[in-house]
């Protein structure tokens, strides 16, 4: 999913604890299966039980990694000892801009060692926390909030990890989870409010692992055992899994992103005890109830939208087909984004079929519009297709606010609901006609507890303290 129309994904993360497994290829496989999470840069830091290596480059995973980077990094030591954990990273970068030095994992020293630390999310109060640290003398050598996380870890009071990560839980606000691997364990965390997901799995050889999303253990060949609670701090060595659930964390301040199940993970993963092919299938079901259309047949804008798109046909009784075929390769050109016009853009990622097209009256279901920028050439190009009506449905509500917590919406003018009534949406895009689902169909869809969601980009209703304005490179040349 390269150069994607939805909002950009945040990170993602993995972690092994195997001694004597192959582990950084194994992290390696879990972060391949992660790379619709960040496709800007990647990093796997491996641990032989007294010393910490690390390789990281930017670029996809496919290209960061190679057989001999990843030999390397399981036969770094010279005493032949054997790997014993490893962690992995794909970025996006949402504070930071895009360069090495906040590529991830990224390092700490302490009094208690050398930590590697992964992470998927936002902190609110980075500037905040990063001014504090410095005064007490702390320096840093990037400009990611993930730098602050580290360190405030590194230095946080506490004679185990899991008691400094608590301290953090207490002093960080916004979205957290996180692997971090030490000379002598895997340390894997969710934030208090639980943003972001963390699956934890079990290895065929006795190890353990952990992921963003349980697709990622599938991929290592991992169990699903369970997801990481909210607020739960793991760690993982040589004695197993020790569990500790820090004091911030309540069942009434869970906070789950919903977005995660309508565009971000992978239909493929399981969070929260729901597979997300189910959830867009079944907010496609709602969408049809919510906003029938006169039409022919159902077509998804591809990938993300399919199995909504099915859902919405099976409901309404339509024929579901596939009008748009996605090219697999639009990630690798020399062209940049910003050289392209929008039209081209969409012609490099979308092709039509016009032969299912022609004087049909065409349902186009899609996960969300967020600048309103791609729909609109996506309905322009199916009217030049020979679609006579398009009725555009997104199992998603208006996408008002953006987000704080590790997911690039853009600023609040860039968002084209913030800016535009219904109709002013419908008629910038060219639509025939346009429904959005609404947020109780949406949450409903989800399952589980309504009230443990985030649904902030939709209605406003931050769950933690966040700035008057997001400043993406909020840290750089401080
Ligand atoms: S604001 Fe939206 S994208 Fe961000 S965490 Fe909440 S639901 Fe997810």
């Amino acid at each position: 999913m390269y150069e994607s129309h939805g909002p950009r994904e945040e990170c993602g993360v993995v972690g092994i604890w195997a001694p004597g497994a192959a582990v950084s290829r194994m992290a390696y496989v879990g972060l391949h299966a992660l790379q619709h999470r960040g496709q800007e840069s990647a990093g796997i830091a491996v641990t032989d039980g007294s010393q910490l290596s690390l390789h990281k480059r930017l670029g996809l995973v496919s290209s960061v990694f190679d057989e001999e980077t990843l030999i390397r990094l399981e036969g770094h030591d010279e005493a032949g000892r054997p790997p014993m954990g490893a962690i992995g990273h794909t970025r996006y970068s949402t504070t930071g801009s895009n360069t090495l030095p906040n590529v991830q994992p990224v390092y700490a020293r302490s009094d208690i060692g050398e930590l590697m630390l992964g992470h998927n999310g936002n902190l609110t109060n980075a500037s905040w926390l990063r001014d504090e640290l410095t005064e007490q003398g702390i320096e840093f050598g990037s400009a990611s909030d993930t730098e602050v996380l580290a360190r405030l870890i590194a230095h946080a009071p506490g004679r185990t990890w899991a008691q400094r990560v608590d301290h953090a839980f207490h002093r960080a606000i916004g979205a957290f989870t996180f692997t971090m691997l030490t000379e002598t364990a895997l340390v894997a965390a969710r934030d208090p409010i639980g943003f972001r997901p963390l699956a934890l799995g079990r290895l065929p050889g006795g190890g353990w692992a952990v992921a963003s999303e349980s697709a990622a253990l599938d991929a290592m060949g991992a169990r699903f055992v369970r997801d990481v609670a909210a607020g739960e701090v793991l760690t993982i060595d040589d004695d197993g899994v020790r569990s500790h659930t820090s004091t911030r964390a309540t069942p009434e301040r869970e906070k789950l992103c919903s977005f995660e199940f309508v565009y971000l993970a992978r239909p493929d993963s399981v969070i929260d005890g729901r597979l997300l092919y189910e959830a867009r299938l079944e907010m496609g079901r709602r969408l049809a109830r919510e906003h029938p259309a006169d039409a022919d047949l159902v077509i998804a804008v591809p990938d993300s939208a399919i199995p909504a798109a099915i859902g919405y046909a099976e409901e309404a009784g339509l024929p579901y087909r596939e009008g748009l075929i996605k090219s697999r390769y639009v990630g690798r050109t020399f062209i940049q984004p910003a050289q392209r016009s929008r039209d081209e853009a969409v012609r490099m990622k979308f092709n039509p079929l016009p032969e299912l097209l022609s004087g049909k009256r065409v349902v186009v279901v899609d996960d969300s519009i967020v600048r309103g920028t791609t729909t609109g050439p996506i309905v322009q190009m199916l009217r030049r297709a020979g679609a006579a009506e398009i009725h555009v449905r997104i199992h998603s509500p208006q996408m008002r606010h953006p987000c704080y917590m590790g997911v690039d919406t853009g600023r609040r003018e860039e968002l084209i609901a913030a800016t535009h009534s219904l109709e002013g949406i419908r008629a910038a895009i060219g639509a025939d006609t346009l429904g959005y689902l609404s947020k109780e169909a949406m949450l409903e869809a989800i399952g589980g507890r309504t009230d443990a969601r985030c649904s902030a980009c939709f209605d406003g209703v931050y769950p933690t303290d966040v700035p008057l304005e997001l400043d993406k490179l909020g840290l750089e040349g401080r």
